[in-house]
C-alpha cells in the first residue's frame, strides 16, 4: 500500500477520511468575500469578477490498475484568478473531495499570494481517489494522467501546482516528469514541492508549519506570559501539524495537546513532542494514536480545551457555529485552509478570540513554493537558512500589514481584515490592466 510511504504535505494526510466535512465550503468563501466587499464599498464590477472562478476543468481519466482492471478516475483544475500573475496552488488527493471545495481552495490560494505579495494568482486541483488503497504503481498512473489532462493548461508561466492533503514531493516528481516528457525538456518551474534532488528548495517542507508558527509567536509577542505557561493545542499531526509543534516546542512554548483522525494525546504538563513525532512516524497510521506517555482526548475535547492558543491544522468546517461557543482558547491560528466557518466566526469575533486566519497563518507553503519556482528558474539554490530567514521577513510583515489593514477598515476579526487586504491587491490590478477586449 502507497499509504505507507506516503506523507502528506501541507494537508491533515489521514484526518480527513474520517472527518468529511459538512458544509459548503464554496458558499463559505462566498460570504467571506461578500462580507468583505461591503465593508470594503467594494466596485460591483470587480466583486462580480472575483466571485467567479475563471476556468473550471473537469477531467475523467482510464488508469490501468495492478490486477488488469481499467478504474475511470475524476479529476479538477480549478483557476481561479490570474491577475496578479500565473495560478498557483496545490493538488489534493482524497475519496471526498468535491469541485466546490476545490473551488474555495482557488479561491483562498487568490486571496493567500495576494496577501503575502507573491506574483501570483490562485488555482487548486484535485482527483477522487483513496490513496490509501492504491498501490504505489497506481497512484503513479493516476499522477501521470491526471498530469496529462492538463497539458496546455500548466505550465511555469500559465499555473504551478504543488502538493496538499495526501499528495506530496514524490507526486510532484511524477508531474514534473509527465509534463517534461509531453514537452520534451526538463522544466523545473512547472511544479513546486518537488524533492530537493530535482530542483526542491530547502525549507519547503517545514515551511507552512514554520509559517504558522512565525505569524503565532508574533501575535503573543504583546502577551506577558512567559512561552512556557503558555497552552497550545493542535489538531492534526500531518506536514503542517507535526512541524509547527516541532518548531513551537524547539522555541519554547508548551505543547498540551494534539489529536488526529485515530486519536488524541494530552498532558497539561507539555507533550515530549520529538517522542511524539518518533511515535506517530512508526505507527501505521502515522497517527499519535496510543502514545503512552499521555492521557487520552477526543478532537472534540481538544478543540474545546482551555488553552491560550489552538491551530486547527487539519481540514475544513472543524469550527462551526455547534461548538464556536465552546472554544477557550484565546487565539486561534489556521493552519488549515477553512477550518472556520462564517457562522463560527461571528461567535468568536463576540467572544472576542483572536483568529489568525488561513490565507495569513498558512502562506508559509506557497511562500517557499515561490522561492522554489524563483530559485529553479534561475538554477541559482539558497541554503536553508536564507530561505528561513525570507519566509521570516514576508510573513512577519504580512502579519503587519493585516493588523493595519483591521485598523484601516475599523473591522474586529483579522479575516475580514486579511481579505481586505487582499481584495484590494486584486482590484488594483484589475483596474490598472484593464477589461479585454
Ligand atoms: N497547498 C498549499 C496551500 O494550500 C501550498 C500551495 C503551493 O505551494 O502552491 O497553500
Amino acid at each position: 500500500m502507497y499509504s505507507e510511504v506516503l506523507k502528506s504535505m501541507d494537508g491533515g494526510g489521514q484526518m480527513e477520511m474520517h472527518m468529511i466535512p459538512h458544509e459548503n465550503p464554496w458558499e463559505n468563501v462566498l460570504t467571506q468575500l461578500r462580507h468583505t466587499a461591503e465593508i470594503m464599498k467594494l466596485d460591483p464590477n470587480i466583486t462580480k469578477i472575483i466571485e467567479k472562478p475563471e476556468k473550471t476543468v473537469i477531467t475523467n481519466f482510464p488508469v490501468k490498475m495492478d490486477d488488469g482492471s481499467v478504474e475511470m478516475f475524476e479529476g479538477y483544475r480549478v483557476q481561479h484568478s490570474n491577475h496578479r500573475g500565473p495560478y498557483k496552488g496545490g493538488v489534493r488527493y482524497s475519496p471526498t473531495i468535491s469541485l466546490d471545495e476545490v473551488k474555495a481552495l482557488a479561491a483562498l490560494m487568490t486571496f493567500k499570494t495576494a496577501v503575502v505579495n507573491l506574483p501570483y494568482g490562485g488555482a487548486k486541483g484535485g482527483v477522487v481517489c483513496d490513496p490509501w488503497k492504491l498501490s504505489k504503481s497506481e497512484l503513479m498512473r493516476v499522477t501521470r494522467r491526471f498530469t496529462y489532462s492538463l497539458m496546455g493548461l500548466i505550465g511555469p508561466e500559465i499555473d504551478i501546482p504543488a502538493p496538499d492533503m495526501n499528495t506530496n514531493p514524490e507526486v510532484m516528481s511524477w508531474m514534473l516528469d509527465t509534463y517534461s516528457m509531453m514537452i520534451g525538456h526538463t522544466e523545473l518551474g512547472v511544479v513546486t514541492g518537488k524533492p530537493l534532488e530535482i530542483g526542491g528548495s530547502a525549507g519547503r517542507v517545514e515551511a507552512t508549519g514554520r509559517g504558522v508558527f512565525i505569524v503565532m509567536d508574533e501575535a503573543l509577542k504583546t502577551r506577558r506570559k512567559n512561552k512556557s505557561d503558555l497552552k497550545l493545542a493542535v489538531q492534526g499531526f500531518g506536514n503542517v501539524a507535526s512541524n509547527f509543534a516541532k518548531i513551537a516546542h524547539e522555541s519554547g512554548y508548551r505543547i498540551v495537546a494534539v489529536a488526529d483522525a485515530f486519536g488524541g494525546v494530552y498532558d497539561s504538563g507539555g507533550l515530549d513532542i520529538p517522542k511524539l513525532l518518533t511515535y506517530a512516524s512508526s505507527h501505521p497510521k502515522r497517527s499519535v494514536e496510543g502514545f503512552p506517555d499521555a492521557e487520552t482526548i477526543t478532537n472534540k475535547e481538544l478543540l474545546e480545551l482551555d488553552v491560550d492558543v489552538l491551530a486547527p491544522c487539519a481540514l475544513e468546517n472543524q469550527i462551526t457555529e455547534k461548538n464556536a461557543d465552546n472554544v477557550k482558547a484565546s487565539l486561534i491560528v489556521e493552519g488549515a485552509n477553512g477550518p472556520t466557518t462564517p457562522d463560527a466566526d461571528e461567535v468568536l469575533n463576540e467572544k472576542g478570540i483572536m483568529v489568525i486566519p488561513d490565507i495569513l497563518a498558512n502562506a508559509g507553503g506557497v511562500t517557499v513554493s515561490y522561492f522554489e519556482w524563483v530559485q529553479g528558474t534561475q538554477s541559482l539554490f539558497w541554503d536553508e537558512q536564507e530561505v528561513n530567514d525570507r519566509l521570516k521577513r514576508i510573513m512577519s510583515r504580512s502579519f503587519e500589514e493585516v493588523r493595519a489593514s483591521k485598523d484601516k477598515y475599523n473591522v474586529k476579526d483579522l479575516r475580514t481584515a486579511a481579505m481586505a487586504l487582499a481584495v484590494e491587491k486584486i482590484a488594483k490590478v484589475i483596474e490598472l490592466r484593464g477589461i479585454f477586449p
